[in-house]
């Protein structure tokens, strides 16, 4: 207990320096300890300017969340008291076993103690809809706000060392057939299959002249059992969230091939999704909460803020994690344990523009590159491409985000006017053009499709 009580006492030193800059607004909804949640009354409302038609019509909304980096912009709207200015008094953020518990308790629903949304690799929200991983329950979801981009990595254990497996692959093919020859293919890992971590890995390989499906044994592990499973030499890769790649250098069990930054720059990265039924149900309250996320977003990203952010993420109840590890990640500091070191804050996860434009903002050009990457690797029929269009405008609702942005006063330049992010570049030259993702599948070398 008395640890908790530091971490109370410290997060309200944090929370309530920060809001000082913020405006003293935001102080007084800062002003207690995080675990002792503000009531806001109507006259409370009407302090911090919340005009009729923005007061949410609930105050409660339970969101899931994974412990890593994604996750920072949800717990400092919390922490920092955003929720609370924009009238969501009683937001729980609800950490989740895994991927799967996640998608189980948004089945749920939090009327049954399960979730309303929360965080969600892509294209989870997706196959939610279409009851493809709901066990043919169709789940409607919204995407409605990017939580980050970048900010992940590829982890390999220590025994690879020296072979020549960094971003790009010397003699890849002779290593990955080396140990399948051997009767030891290469285990790669991810914490749920046919979303991003998976994908990451299998770009990289494919990238490199490796068939992820038919030169190495692909594997879902939960991001807790990762750094065991590194250590005992049942796995010999992984891909996830920082800081758990960078970890597995620090305890010197490994190295980091590759940060997702240095394979697509700026790619996408995991979202805030909710139920539509909720959504639909609570317009205001959805709008308020994309406000708070977005302050939230617009406050992580600024790289002065980052030591307080860690502060309040590392704790046990969030993150567990040791703080000085994630603190080098969040600065863009990392040590790859193969002699690289990169030390550069646009290579860090990013919460609120990065160099190809709005972070937060969900492109629905991405979600298009999700579901194109799903066809190449057979998870999707190649019918899905056909309709992957009309599938997006019914999932993705950029235009709930537009307008909460709008109310929230963000600046013009910081809404982007189109929908598409335009063409994209990964580290291989591969180019994804939203117009044509035919011609994308066309071009790769490596694919099921
Ligand atoms: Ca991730």
């Amino acid at each position: 207990m008395p640890d908790l009580n530091n971490n109370v006492s410290r997060r309200r030193f944090i929370a309530t320096a920060g809001a000082t800059a913020l405006g003293s607004v935001l102080l007084k909804a800062c002003g207690n300890p995080p675990e002792d949640t503000p009531k806001v009354t109507s006259t409370q409302a009407a302090k911090i300017n919340l005009s009729a038609d923005q007061i949410p019509e609930v105050t409660k909304v339970k969101l899931g969340y994974l412990p890593i980096v994604e996750a920072a912009p949800l717990i400092i709207a919390k922490e920092m008291g955003f929720f609370a200015k924009y009238g969501l008094t009683d937001v729980d953020i609800s950490k989740q076993a895994n991927w799967g518990a996640a998608r189980d308790n948004a089945k749920i629903g939090s009327s049954a103690g399960g979730i309303d949304g929360g965080q969600w690799q892509m294209p989870m929200p997706y196959l939610m809809s279409e009851g493809i991983i709901t066990d043919n329950l169709k789940l409607p979801m919204y995407v409605l706000l990017q939580l980050n981009t970048q900010g992940n990595g590829i982890a390999i254990a220590g025994k690879h060392k020296d072979k020549g497996l960094s971003l790009k692959i010397d003699k890849a093919k002779d290593f990955f057939e080396k140990a399948k020859s051997e009767g030891s293919k290469f285990k790669a890992a991810y914490t749920f299959p046919k979303a991003n971590q998976e994908f990451w890995i299998r770009y990289w390989l494919a990238a490199n002249g490796v068939d992820p499906d038919n030169d190495i044994e692909l594997l879902t592990v939960p991001a807790a059992q990762t750094v065991a499973n590194m250590k005992t030499g049942t796995m010999d890769a992984f891909s996830t969230g920082d800081p758990w790649p960078y970890r597995i250098v620090k305890e010197k069990i490994g190295f980091i091939s590759a940060l997702t930054a240095e394979i697509w720059k700026g790619h996408p990265e995991e979202y805030l999704a909710m139920r539509s039924d909720w959504v639909d149900k609570y317009p205001k309250a959805t709008k308020a909460m994309l406000k708070a996320v977005m302050e939230a977003q617009q406050w992580c990203d600024n790289f002065d803020n980052r030591k307080d952010l860690v502060k309040i993420v590392s704790v046990k109840n969030y993150f567990g994690v040791d703080p000085d590890i994630l603190e080098e990640t969040m600065m863009g500091k990392y040590d790859m344990g193969d002699g690289r070191k990169i030390d550069d804050k646009s290579m860090a996860v990013l919460y609120w523009k990065d160099a190809k434009g709005s972070v937060s903002y969900p492109y629905q050009s991405h979600d298009l590159w999700f579901i194109t990457e799903s066809v190449r690797w057979g998870f999707l029929p190649k019918s899905a491409l056909a309709t992957a269009k009309d599938w997006i405008k019914k999932v993705n609702r950029e235009d709930i985000w537009r307008e909460a942005a709008k109310e929230a006063g963000i600046p013009a330049a910081d809404i982007p006017t189109s929908t598409s992010r335009g063409i994209e570049e990964f580290f291989d030259g591969t180019k994804f053009d939203p117009e044509n993702p035919q011609a994308y599948l066309d071009g790769l070398k490596i694919k099921k499709a």
